[in-house]
């Protein structure tokens, strides 16, 4: 019997984790705590559905709604930020880490602080606290389980450090991989959201329009497997068949192979080390017919370039590049800058940023809470910058 807990259990891949656990014939759980952030409704059925311990939504203003929706189910309700953070903190054995943003790095340490098992889907952790986020699992003898579908692919194909030439994170290249600057600039948000092979919550859908998410991953897979920016290579595969690879110096190269879907990575991280039944769409190699590979265009993705230099330089810039980020995709949801400006806005959030010496050799946060001074500061320079572009 394995205890489990959702975070961001109303979210894409918080309900793809739910059908996981739920589809599974012979997989025996039971749930300690779901979380959602203002869904309410869902919550409320989700929790009918699988009686967990405690139900807590962040959004304050839905306790009234959630404890009316649980009345007579003996599940708690609670709301608020550190319900969610306590909730995290509730004994577990397996946590799904899938609140959007830097959002979920408090609530994902709660876990990581008690040793759980964490499945890791939220991978802004680790681009704006990576270092700091792998002591914490090390120290406290958590296990990370990659969730992202690229980073369980090189998880589950990855061997000796020592072997390892590169690794290569595969990219649909979204859904603007073959459009022109011209028809880029005039994007709307309903056409950055319409990806191609994957159905995801807003955030990740625009990351992926803009190619920022494979830098994000990029950041990510830095930290997560300990292998340098300069040994990760990207490169566009439309199909979303690949979902990542590793080199190794023989010259051998391994790959994952799947459906694009969610619920694949899902399950190993649940099961790990073993594995279990889905329901997910088999691959009928026959019916696919072709895999294709190319470059990825820094031109018109310059964000991808965008999120390596921010690594390279470290000093802060990948905790300041997610944060501004956040701010730039918002607002461009929000109608106040256009699409191509999504990642001019972040460049010049940096940028600024150095300038004022926020981002310097010296000044790589030492803590979680100098994580939280830079994210704040870079996000209110980065609304300061955003006035300056419009839609
Ligand atoms: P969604 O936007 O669909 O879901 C986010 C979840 O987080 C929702 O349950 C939301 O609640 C909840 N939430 C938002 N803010 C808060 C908060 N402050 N406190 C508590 N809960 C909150 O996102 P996805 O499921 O697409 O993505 C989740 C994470 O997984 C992201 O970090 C993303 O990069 C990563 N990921 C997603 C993939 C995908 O296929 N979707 C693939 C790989 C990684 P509510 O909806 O109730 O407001």
């Amino acid at each position: 019997m394995r205890r489990v807990t959702i975070l961001g259990s109303t979210g894409s891949i918080g309900r793809s984790t739910v059908a996981v656990l739920t589809e599974a014939p012979d997989f025996e759980f039971a749930v300690e705590a779901l979380v959602g952030g203002d869904n309410v409704g869902l919550l409320i059925e989700q929790a009918r559905a699988l009686r967990p311990s405690v139900a807590v939504i962040a959004s304050e203003k839905h306790l009234d709604a959630l404890r009316t929706g649980l009345a007579g189910t003996g599940i708690q309700a609670q709301a608020g930020h550190s319900a969610v953070i306590d909730a995290a903190a509730r004994p577990s054995d397996w946590v799904m880490s899938a609140i959007t943003g830097a959002a979920g790095l408090k609530p994902t340490l709660a876990a990581v602080a008690r040793g759980a098992k964490v499945a890791l889907a939220n991978k802004e952790c680790l681009v704006c606290a990576g270092s700091l986020f792998m002591d914490a699992a090390r120290t406290h003898g958590a296990t990370l389980l990659p969730v992202d579908s690229e980073h369980n692919a090189i998880f589950q194909v990855l061997g000796r450090p020592q072997d390892v030439e590169k690794l290569i994170l595969t990219a649909s290249g979204g859904p603007f991989r073959t459009h022109s600057l011209e028809s880029m600039r005039k994007a709307s948000a309903a056409e950055a959201l319409d990806h191609p092979n994957w159905a995801m919550g807003q955030k990740i859908s625009i990351d992926s329009a803009t190619m920022m998410n494979k830098g994000l991953e990029l950041i990510e897979a830095a930290y997560l497997f300990g292998v340098p920016e300069e040994r990760i290579e990207i490169v566009v595969h439309p199909q979303s068949i690949v979902h990542s690879l590793v080199s190794y110096r023989d010259g051998s190269v391994l790959a994952q192979l799947g459906a694009p879907d969610m619920r694949i990575p899902i399950a190993h991280a649940l099961a790990w080390p073993d594995r279990i039944q889905t329901t997910a769409p088999r691959l009928d190699l026959a019916a696919i017919g072709n895999l294709s590979f190319e470059a990825p265009d820094l031109t018109r993705f310059p964000a991808l370039e965008v999120a390596r230099g921010a690594m390279k330089m470290g000093q802060g810039a990948p905790t300041a590049l997610n944060a501004a980020n956040e701010v730039a995709v918002r607002a461009f949801l929000d109608g106040q800058i256009a699409f191509l400006d999504i990642a001019a806005l972040v460049t010049e959030t940096l940028e600024a940023l150095v300038a004022h010496g926020l981002i310097a050799a010296g000044a790589e946060p030492r803590t979680f809470e100098d994580v939280h001074t830079l994210d704040e500061t870079a996000r209110r320079v980065a609304v300061e910058h955003r006035q300056r572009f419009s839609s």
